[in-house]
């Protein structure tokens, strides 16, 4: 499997719309935002036509970095310039920025580019920005060899060698700690392509075993065994979307490693991310791309600023 190489060439000094703030830019014509978010799937190109006039648009489905999903139409020249882009990358799930977009309500979050919008498919993004890589794959441990938990500072999970539950000064975060069992393995990340191996720290591991490190310190062999078995074959029956970063702890002359950030099953695309407060006009308001008889297009826009 081939994972992009972060790099930092790129100033992305954008300030991104969470989606959960983007309810307040529901049908305001003049308000734009900026949004990053992921492409998980992309739908049919359609014709439209409107006014004697033949125009293409095409929808995909975004989600953000707490696994939301909102869609994204894209109209006539930004379907033409990005859409093969987005189409061949799709797949692989990349990453773009709408710089400069509209915001509607039509079942969820509808985002839709005005003439001005730019669309940036699979830049090279900041680190800090998180979204580094998503990839869509199946996971798999159970044929690692390793330990599932171990000891470790309460607070930054730094292992120590310290008696569990004994109070002492963390390497990692410096304070006054004490030592707790926390869980930590290694996952095979597998596409078609091939194989990564990624790291499961922190609390996620926890949730993918659905144990807490403390039961599984105390269990037997055979039953560590017995639950992992559970576990694999839950992983083995479907492909998982998961958010990589680069790990931190990198030798020199080793392969790169990844952090696994999170982890969801695969959206089914129906259900888009509903915010907190939908303006009260908006539910009666239609989504362009979703009709015939559309209302307005970006040409329209133009034509009226
Ligand atoms: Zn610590």
């Amino acid at each position: 499997m081939e994972v992009a190489e972060p790099t930092n060439t790129v100033l992305v000094d954008y300030n991104y719309t969470t989606f959960d703030e983007l309810a307040k830019f529901i049908n305001k014509k003049n308000a734009t935002v900026d949004v990053l978010g992921v492409v998980i799937e992309a739908f049919p190109l359609r014709s439209i036509s409107k006014d004697n006039k033949e125009q293409t648009v095409q929808k995909y489905l975004l989600l953000n970095e707490n696994m939301k999903v909102i869609s994204l139409s894209l109209w006539n020249e930004f379907v033409d310039a990005v859409g093969p882009r987005i189409e061949h990358e799709v797949i692989n799930h990349p990453v773009v920025i709408c710089h400069r977009v509209n915001v509607s309500y039509f079942k969820g979050i509808a985002l839709a580019n005005k003439y001005d919008s730019m669309i940036l498919v699979n830049p090279p993004i900041d680190e800090a920005l998180q979204l580094v890589t998503w990839v869509q794959v199946f996971l798999s441990f159970k044929n690692i060899p390793q330990r599932y938990w171990y000891k470790a500072c309460r607070k930054c999970y730094t292992a120590t060698d310290m008696p569990l539950g004994e109070e002492y000064t963390c390497n990692g975060c410096g304070k006054p700690q004490e030592a707790q069992a926390r869980c930590r393995f290694d996952i095979d990340l597998n596409d078609q392509s091939g194989t990564i191996t990624g790291s499961a720290y922190a609390e996620l591991p926890e949730e993918i075993l659905e144990l807490p490190a403390d039961v599984l310190r105390n269990y037997s062999f055979e039953e560590i065994n017995t639950h992992l078995s559970k576990v694999h074959k839950k992983f083995a029956e479907k492909p998982f979307i998961v958010q990589l970063k680069p790990s931190r702890k990198k030798r020199s002359g080793q392969k790169r490693r990844y952090d696994i950030v999170q982890y969801s099953e695969v959206p089914e695309g129906t259900e888009l991310f509903q915010p907190n407060e939908i303006p009260a006009s908006s539910e009666v308001k239609k989504d362009p791309s979703d009709e015939e008889t559309s209302t307005t297009s970006p040409h329209e826009n133009k034509s009226m600023e």
